[in-house]
């Protein structure tokens, strides 16, 4: 019996088949053979009287657009497949991160701070024969899903938001004047918010395999010696399986949250999370210090994140708008979907409520809404520097290495160039002035790694990354031209405020919003 086998089987309910699940559905979407659903159609016909502006399909980050969008007066409707509830794993996010809910009225200060199951300081970022740097209020701030979900479901129906669980979306017809989804509820809009693995994202993409994934497994257990630090980006052994692993620890509510994650291409050949799990309990002693059977394990953690470059994804459809986990608007380093919801909630109840105030529902007029973002597309150089395809032999310590060298330099720019990168938020002169740096210092480190990567990414890369700088000038220069928008049509003016939103993002220039 494997050790992975020993752990989950003595867990209750059906945890071990759960990953095993996980993993054929992995297999699949390696090998392409996941199917591509007919969910959407569409029909010339008008369907006339709707009964609510939004449908939104998918509650658990659904239901923070659906809350924002029918506190602003909205008509909103919720579709859930199942009931509405957290899971029990808190998210971990940064403080600023979580005042959008303040702000927009989502919760009470007195909830926020009930939502807030564990706070820890500080966090480390350490490579193994490398730097080891602790930064202070950085992702240290465990988030407890159950009751942030249900307080938002009660917000969300005391706003008139009505909430439809045990609801399966199964498909959607899009007429010129509104969906009509499942035969039975009509709106204006549909939103997407049912995962990665949403049918309607599946159909969208027609089957294409993933560019890179992100993959996840670890645990939730009692019995660590006291620790009330926390770790963001750790690595203490050098590359195996053609994978750099990479490890989070942090304290939560019922014992301490250790991960160990790695990034990939797609290639059927590549280890799934059975496997990684293996590996996770055999290195987890040597990484907390401990043997697994002083541990009580309380849950284990899992799952994979596939990224696109063709990411946000735009749908080609009028009337449907994909968020959270579906659009894929993070980047391929993150696996930090609440967080990321955060970070755009203002901008997309802001959008969408203007879209249906200016009738701008078309395939083309949503697109501005889930914009290219250069801040996101430059990080794909950095998910490649931090991989290994599985023909390439490169030195077992190369990554270290080259992380060890970048996060030197960042510590020695300071925090105002280490905490937005750490946050997944990339700004021009901060990525400028280390890379500059870095180069001078390490030339051997950075000419090593152009032949791992190699120059057709580089290419890439350079023209993300000319984007993002013309990202932040037209960001700037934008703020200039505000007196004299409200001089422009509506219609223009939608675009206006998304081309400002999409240069903002782009530039990573939100992230000061919240300090
Ligand atoms: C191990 C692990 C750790 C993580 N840690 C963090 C963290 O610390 N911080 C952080 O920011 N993020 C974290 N994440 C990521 C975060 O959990 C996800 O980004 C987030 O859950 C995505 O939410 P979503 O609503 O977009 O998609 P999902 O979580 O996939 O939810 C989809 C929703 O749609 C519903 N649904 C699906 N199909 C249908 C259907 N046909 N009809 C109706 N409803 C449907 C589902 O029931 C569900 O409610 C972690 C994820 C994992 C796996």
């Amino acid at each position: 019996m494997s050790l992975a086998e020993e752990i989950l089987l003595q867990l209750p309910g059906d945890v071990l088949g759960e990953l095993r699940r996980a993993d054929r559905v992995l297999a699949s979407l390696k090998e392409g053979k996941l199917a591509v659903p007919t969910v959407v159609k569409q029909s010339q016909e008008n369907l006339g009287a709707l009964d609510w502006d939004v449908l939104i399909c998918g509650g658990t980050l659904g239901i923070f657009v659906g809350c924002a969008l029918a506190l602003q007066g909205v008509r909103v409707a919720l579709i859930e497949r199942g009931i509405l509830r957290g899971r029990k794993q808190e998210w971990n996010v940064s403080r600023r991160e979580l005042q959008v809910f303040v702000k927009l009225g989502l919760l009470t200060d007195a909830e926020l701070e009930k939502a807030i199951a564990t706070v820890y300081n500080p966090v480390r970022i350490g490579f193994h024969n490398g730097v080891e740097i602790w930064v202070q209020d950085v992702l240290n701030i465990g988030v407890d899903p159950v009751y942030l979900l249900e307080t938002l479901k009660q917000r969300f129906v005391a706003a008139g938001g009505k909430l439809l669980e045990n609801t399966p979306f199964v498909e959607v017809v899009v007429h010129p004047d509104g969906v009509i989804v499942n035969n039975q509820y009509k709106a204006k809009l549909l939103i997407d918010a049912m995962g990665h693995l949403s049918a309607i994202a599946r159909q969208a993409r027609q089957g294409q395999k993933p560019d890179a994934l992100c993959m996840v497994v670890g645990s939730c257990a009692q019995g660590f010696p006291e620790n009330r630090t926390g770790d963001l980006l750790f690595s203490f052994t050098p590359i195996q399986n053609q994978c750099q692993y990479f490890w989070e620890a942090f304290p939560a509510r019922d014992g301490r949250t250790t991960y160990m994650f790695t990034y990939t291409d797609a290639q059927p050949q590549r280890l799934g999370l059975e496997a990684l799990f293996e590996d996770y309990l055999h290195l987890m002693p040597a990484y907390q210090g401990v043997e697994l059977n002083q541990l009580k394990f309380q849950r284990p953690l899992f799952g994979f994140f596939p990224s696109y470059r063709q990411s946000p994804l735009q749908t080609p459809w009028n009337r449907i708008l994909a968020v959270g986990d579906s659009s894929g608007n993070q980047s391929p380093l993150s696996f930090g979907g609440f967080g990321a919801m955060l970070r755009h909630l203002q901008r997309l109840s802001k959008g969408i409520y203007e879209a249906l105030q200016t009738n701008q529902l078309s395939a083309k007029a949503l697109a501005v809404l889930q914009p290219y973002q250069p801040s996101l597309s430059v990080t794909w150089l950095f998910q490649k520097a931090m991989s290994v395809s599985m023909e390439q032999k490169i030195p077992p310590d190369q990554i270290n290495q080259l992380l060890s060298a970048v996060f030197t330099q960042m510590q020695q720019l300071g925090e105002p160039v280490l905490k937005p990168f750490l946050q997944d938020v990339i700004q021009f002169p901060a990525l400028t002035q280390t890379l500059l740096k870095t180069s001078l210092a390490h030339p051997g480190i950075i000419a090593k790694i152009i032949p791992q990567v190699g120059l057709p990414a580089l290419l890439d890369w350079m023209v993300h990354y000319v984007n993002l700088g013309t990202y932040s000038l037209l960001f700037q220069f934008s703020q200039i031209l505000q007196p004299w928008e409200k001089n422009l049509p509506t219609t223009y003016q939608y675009y206006w405020h998304r081309w400002i939103d999409a240069w903002k993002y782009g530039s990573g220039n939100d992230y000061s919003d919240n300090c």
